[in-house]
């Protein structure tokens, strides 16, 4: 591997893909690195692809792609010991209009690389760039262990831990109290019995969020595949820390809940996974150019953890920063002056746009764990407490409620969390 590339892409996720593709169709050389035995071989996520800015890549992308399921419902769990409330959104619009479509990765990374390889791009698995090279303090290219390669522009796109991005310091390591630690299982059960227990047509599928609950959780998740469901939690590293417990302890505990268990029940264990989710936002986004590279993706920090989006944030910054190259291959020109432009297409995108609107979420829930607990806690009650009939009389049980619900937070810290609420969304 001497030859010298228009663009070196590490990481064949959707933000290396999307980069490739784009960089090829525009006729440049492109060389992709991927350290898996294949595209999509150690990447895990939750989870769903958007259609809109999948199918931006690659139109009616649904018909051959490896998709699982279209979503049709969005469910919103509150969980309390016993208890779940339950808030959901099912429109049938989200069968005529697609929006999300579930997938397993192993399968759809290598579909979405093909787009790449076939427009031109050329991919090489098996190989973990080492380091960036540098000359006259410019990165020149990429060192693996199969020998270096020169490229007019590196694209970092080597995921949340982003060595790369590291080397040419450009970040740090994620930070603790903003890094999520996710553990999930892929369970296998029959398509019927998925139908039947989520209440599915054929093809459709569930999305759901849940909070509450096990101690140390700071969310889980559940999507319905084919023939298998994902299911899985967040643990804030520090919380983890903190709390002295086990990730898969408290996994352990989320899938005993009564309300999961019998989803999952007779279930048969596929596959087991853990990965980082970088969910600092706006304020934790790394410098994203410098001379001869730009970084996308997840090795940028490129995460709405909020609307629980990654891959549009990947597979756009992608396209974005293919681009860029694209025009300074135009004016030979790779210095990060040239590269700069870049950042000022993220600023423009939804994908910084998005983060800076958000930009005080991840830090006041981090810092108000209380969302995650006593408040799944307090509607469970407040729920049991409306629907158990007796012969207390409604104004005493009102009365009791809200005594209830004041005992667990004071009425200042009510309209102070309404207050950030309304402020951070508003
Ligand atoms: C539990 C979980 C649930 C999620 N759910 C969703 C969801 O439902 N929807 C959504 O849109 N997003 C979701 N995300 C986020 C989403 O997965 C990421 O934002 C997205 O995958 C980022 O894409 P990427 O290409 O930047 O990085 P990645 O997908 O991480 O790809 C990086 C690639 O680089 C390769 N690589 C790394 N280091 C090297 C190296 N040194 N040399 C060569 N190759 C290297 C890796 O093998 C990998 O293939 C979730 C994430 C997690 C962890």
């Amino acid at each position: 591997m001497t030859e010298k590339f228009d663009s070196v892409v590490v990481g064949a996720g959707p933000a290396g893909i999307a980069a490739a593709y784009t960089m090829a169709k525009a006729g440049l050389s492109v060389l992709v690195l991927e350290k898996g035995e294949k595209p999509g071989a150690k990447n895990m996520f939750g989870g769903v692809i958007f259609r809109h800015h999948t199918e931006k890549l690659a139109p009616e992308f649904w018909k051959t792609a490896p998709v699982e399921r279209h979503v049709v419902e969005y469910q919103y769990w509150f969980l309390s010991e016993q208890s779940h409330l339950l808030v959901s959104h099912r429109n049938q619009r989200f069968n005529n209009q697609f929006n999300a479509f579930t997938v397993h990765r192993a399968k759809f990374d290598p579909w979405f690389a093909k787009l790449a390889e076939d427009a031109g791009a050329m991919i090489i698995n098996r190989t973990t760039v080492d380091d960036v090279m540098k000359e006259d303090g410019k990165i020149v290219g990429v060192r693996s262990e199969r020998g270096d390669v020169k490229a007019d522009v590196v694209i970092a796109a080597d995921g949340v831990n982003s060595m790369l991005a590291k080397q040419a310091g450009l970040r740090e390591e994620t930070p603790e109290d903003v890094a999520v630690l996710a553990v999930k299982e892929v369970i296998a059960l029959p398509k019927q019995r998925i139908e039947e227990r989520f209440n599915l047509g054929s093809d459709e599928g569930i999305a759901a969020l849940l909070v509450g609950f096990a101690p140390g959780m700071h969310a889980g998740f559940m999507y319905t595949n084919r023939d298998t469901i994902s299911i899985g939690i967040g643990v804030n590293i520090r919380d983890l820390d903190k709390s002295k417990r086990r990730p898969n302890e408290i996994f352990e505990q989320f899938k005993h809940h009564p309300s999961i268990a019998p989803l999952i029940k007779d279930g048969e264990l596929k596959e087991y996974s853990a990965h980082l989710i970088p969910e600092g936002g706006y304020d934790y986004v790394s410098n994203v150019c410098t001379d001869g590279m730009l970084v996308a993706g997840d090795a940028a920090m490129l995460v709405n953890a909020i609307n629980w989006e990654g891959t549009n944030l990947a597979m756009t910054s992608g396209v974005l920063a293919a681009e860029t190259v694209i025009a300074a291959k135009k004016r030979n020109d790779f210095s990060s002056n040239s590269l700069f432009a870049y950042r000022q297409q993220l600023e423009d995108s939804f994908v910084l746009k998005d983060l800076k609107k958000y930009r005080n979420v991840p830090k006041f829930f981090s810092a108000n764990p209380h969302f995650f607990t006593q408040y799944p806690e307090a509607i469970n009650e407040l729920a049991y407490m409306w629907h158990v009939v007796d012969d207390e009389l409604k104004a005493d049980r009102i009365r009791r409620m809200k005594a209830d619900l004041f005992k667990r937070r004071s009425r200042l810290g009510l309209v102070r969390d309404a207050y950030h609420l309304w402020r951070m969304f508003s």
